[in-house]
């Protein structure tokens, strides 16, 4: 039995085998091989294994974020059936006798590239995908997992690092729990762990030593126990009892109103990452959505979502949420949420950089996009949207011209629309200290802390030597926060808070007190502060 000590993430715990993730480059040696027909046969079998995967992948994504979404796993699977690209491999094997992982990859690179050489944009996109079904089948062959393929059982996945296009593709129904070498507590990654509610760890060494190993997640202490003995084994099986018996305790508060004694009633909010997240929303029982974080939509593609792509999963949101708030962040990329064919510079400052909506005011192609795919939802519910990163009154009236010419547009096509709020998020001091000019200009704002406090204290957020410094209870944020309310307030706004010191039980007493109108939290966060709520006397 060894104990790691980390920084916990989500409280809670977690019991299970580890599978060790790692996305270090897929190495593939060339061997000689004596048998060519049993290397088909490998071969034969591990794209069998890959369709089969990409065909439950589909059936999934379906589920959650609808058919156009989820085709491209289907485009996926039929490109591994493709006649030219199955009889490369095999002459390959046959003619070199060489081993499939290396008649994949050769082929793999062979076909990317020739795709990436056309004309044809569409084709050229296709490179991407081919690359990614290669290293698929040649990872089936080497026996190693991909995130979005954990295996049967759940497991704690132990990384050395996870990006958060990687999180979110994970199989969230075959995850326990996770630890990772680096990474710090307010980074995107550890967001998604607590939407998701599982006990995650930061600051654990983890190796390949640890695959298949019987572990422990205490995210309580930010402990990882592995091989346990029987009797400590035991021991966290009862605790795990023990919160599963708590968490039963609040199912009785699900349906009750989120109003304080004296009567106030609050917006008791969730926020998403994805489409699939809403299920929680909806278990947890909160009154709509106040972040959905549309960058994840893009972050899991090889390419830019398309408008079809982007209405149909805003459309499912406001129809799942079915008449409640739906509010919408326009996308936030940048930084550590990257994608590759954004083709973003590498930046010594990416914090603040160029990200959010400094890129969407930068490139109005991708912005108009996402606002259309926006605009047509909204006849589908009641969906507000929110645009991330403001420094200045002169962005906002930017933005609002643009929309106000997509619904000019929409007017003159006959193409519906519903009525929409237009709100920011308050996440830069430059924000809060002209927030009463900006409350003249939208209808909403809310508190983005993770960054507020990052801005405020020049903290980065991202630097896990500063986690221990990184105080979002630090007066300066606030009396930040306070600020925000009351200005917003003058100008005839709501305001609320969807970072994540809004699901601090500490300070909610506080934050309804300084006459915060919403408080948006992962799901599981939800019905706890409901209970805060419901006990609160403000006068
Ligand atoms: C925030 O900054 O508080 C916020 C909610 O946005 P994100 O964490 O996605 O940057
Ligand atoms: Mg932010």
């Amino acid at each position: 039995m060894e104990t790691y000590t980390g920084k916990s993430i989500l409280k809670g715990i977690a019991i299970g085998r580890i599978l060790f993730y790692s996305k270090e480059e897929q190495v593939v040696q060339r061997r000689s091989v004596q048998d060519v027909d049993a290397e088909k046969d490998r071969y034969e079998q591990a794209k069998e294994t890959a369709v089969r995967q990409l065909n439950e992948l589909y059936e999934k994504a379906l589920k959650e974020v609808g058919e156009v979404n989820a085709a491209i796993f289907e485009v996926h699977a039929m490109m591994l059936e493709d006649e030219d690209f199955n009889d490369s491999i095999l002459n390959m094997i046959e003619g070199q006798k060489v081993n499939a992982e290396y008649a994949v990859a050769a082929t793999g690179d062979n076909f990317s590239q020739m795709f990436a050489q056309m004309e044809d944009e569409y084709f050229q996109a296709r490179s991407a995908d081919i690359k990614d079904i290669a290293e698929r089948v040649v990872r089936i062959l080497q026996g190693r997992s991909g995130v979005d393929t954990l295996g049967e059982e759940p497991v704690i996945l132990a990384a050395k690092d996870l990006a958060p296009s990687e999180t979110v593709q994970m199989d969230k129904s075959k995850l326990l729990g996770f630890v990772t070498e680096l990474g710090s507590s307010n980074s995107h990654t550890a967001i998604l762990a607590r939407t998701m509610n599982i006990p995650a760890l930061i600051g654990i060494p983890v190796g390949e030593d640890l695959n298949g190993k019987m572990a422990v997640i205490d995210g309580n202490k930010g402990e990882l126990i592995v091989d346990p003995d029987k009797v400590v084994l035991e021991e966290y099986r009862g605790r795990q009892e023990e919160q599963r018996r708590q968490r039963e305790l609040l199912q009785e508060l699900k349906g009750k109103e989120d109003i304080t004694l004296d009567g106030k009633h609050i917006k008791l909010f969730a926020n998403i990452g994805s489409v699939g997240d809403i299920a929680k929303v909806l278990e947890n029982d909160a009154d709509g959505i106040g972040l959905f974080r549309s960058e994840f939509l893009y972050l899991e593609k090889q390419d830019y979502p398309t408008e079809e792509e982007q209405f149909q999963a805003y459309r499912s949101a406001l129809e799942m949420m079915a008449g409640r708030k739906v509010v919408i962040r326009t996308l936030d990329i940048g930084a550590d949420k990257q994608a590759d064919y954004f083709q973003l510079d590498h930046e010594e400052n990416p914090a603040m950089g160029y990200r959010a909506i400094r890129i969407c005011l930068d490139r109005p192609e991708v912005f108009k996009t996402q606002l259309r795919a926006l605009l047509r939802a909204s006849a589908y519910g009641n969906l507000a949207i929110m645009y991330p990163m403001i420094i200045s009154v002169d962005e906002v009236r930017k933005i609002k011209r643009i929309v106000a010419s997509i619904q000019a547009e929409f007017d003159a096509g006959e193409i519906p629309y519903g009525k929409i709020e237009q709100g920011i998020m308050i996440e830069t001091p430059a924000a809060v200290m002209i927030s009463r000019e900006l409350a003249e200009e939208v209808d909403f704002f809310s508190i983005g802390t993770n960054d507020l406090t990052q801005y405020t204290l020049a903290i980065d957020r991202q630097n896990a030597k500063l986690d221990n410094i990184y105080d979002s209870h630090h007066p300066a944020v606030l009396r930040m926060i306070q600020m925000t309310v009351e200005n917003g307030h003058k100008g005839g706004c709501w305001v609320g808070i969807c970072g994540e010191l809004g699901a601090d039980t500490s300070l909610t007493e506080d934050f309804l007190k300084m006459g915060v109108d919403e408080l948006s939290v992962s799901p599981a966060q939800v019905l706890p502060i409901r209970k805060i709520i419901r006990n609160t006397r403000l006068l």
